[in-house]
């Protein structure tokens, strides 16, 4: 009886200061148009071309398009994480052997970071991974939904942070960019993040992991207009909240939680990056437009991607990041996760 009372005045606080926080965060809306199609466009058209050959881990089209990322990422001012030498965490062929079995070359998480203005040691996480499946039987596999296009919101997203910074708006909290490797061989790079993370898991306030937004599924013929999002309230009733306000106030796509459900069949919740972060006890969403024809076929082409739904779901994945940053509280872990 004692524990029930105690756990109502709880949540009853956490509600009052969750509505406090988010009237004292400002209008993201500026930042979030700079999330173009255009600039998506141009930038997918390099990630999933033909001479990164499908950016297979470890693979030298994948290194070619982890220069590219890293290049924009210079371009727009913003450096590695502090505690970094460089853009790069090695991720070694040892490591990637004993999880996978599999003989990969040595290969690289990418990682970008803008630091935070008032709580600099509490970090977000934003996620995607830009490795594919690359090359089988002479097709290049361009993995332009998968991951492509969260690859390329990624860089987005970090632009929009850092023009809202060079106009004095920078996030309260740190913003750590990670660009996963060996995702296709069974959440590798994320793994390997995990167990040896830069900042502190403690301090890892949430991830927020992109993993195909680019589509649309058999579910959703009539309109793109939607984005599943997975696991936003396994621990979080705050990061449950924050994705649905952000939607309801700013982005106004249909939340689509059909793939949250435990019971699905198809568990998406554990074949993304962000479950290596989740089962650590980290608030995480996963933002995701669902499989498609294409999905692991030489066939995800970048001609097929809708642009529009892309920005549309970038801008959600930058809207809640911003609020996650400049909000008062971190998202509660209130829950178990199972
Ligand atoms: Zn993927």
């Amino acid at each position: 009886m004692k524990k029930i009372v105690f756990l109502l005045f709880i949540s009853a606080s956490f509600s009052c200061f969750a509505q406090k926080a988010s009237i004292s965060v400002s209008d993201p809306t500026k930042y979030s148009n700079t999330i173009t199609s255009k600039d998506l466009i141009k930038h997918l058209y390099t990630v999933a071309s033909d001479e990164m050959e499908g950016r297979d881990t470890g693979s030298k089209g994948q290194k070619k398009a982890g220069n590219y990322l890293i290049s924009q990422y210079q371009a727009n001012g913003i450096s590695f994480p502090k505690g970094a030498t460089d853009f790069y965490q090695k991720v070694p062929a040892d490591f990637l052997k004993s999880k996978s079995g599999e003989n990969l070359p040595d290969s690289e998480n990418i990682w970008a970071f803008i630091e935070g203005s008032e709580k600099p040691n509490e970090v977000v996480v934003i996620s995607a991974h830009y490795d594919h499946v690359g090359v089988k039987n002479g097709e290049v596999y361009n993995g332009a939904d998968d991951d492509g296009s969260g690859t390329v919101a990624l860089l987005e997203i970090a632009q929009a942070f850092e023009i809202a910074k060079k106009e004095g708006h920078g996030p309260k909290r740190s913003i750590l960019f990670l660009h996963m490797t060996g995702e296709e061989h069974g959440l590798l790079g994320s793994s390997y993040y995990s167990e040896h993370p830069l900042f502190p898991l403690a301090n890892t306030v949430t991830d927020i992991n992109i993993d195909m937004i680019g589509r649309h599924d058999e579910f959703h013929n009539d309109s793109s207009k939607y984005v599943y999002l997975i696991g936003s309230d396994y621990l979080s009733t705050d990061l449950y909240n924050i994705c649905e306000e952000a939607n309801k106030n700013y982005v106004h796509l249909f939340l689509d939680y059909k793939f949250n459900d435990r019971k699905d069949p198809n568990r998406f919740y554990y074949r993304s990056d962000h479950y290596n972060f989740a089962k650590n006890g980290i608030p995480s969403v996963f933002l995701f437009n669902g499989v498609h024809a294409d999905y692991h076929k030489a066939s995800d082409e970048v001609d097929k991607i809708e642009f529009d739904a892309l920005a549309k779901r970038a801008q959600l994945a930058f809207t809640i990041a911003w609020e996650i940053a400049n909000r008062e509280n971190r998202p509660v872990v209130d829950k178990s996760g199972n």
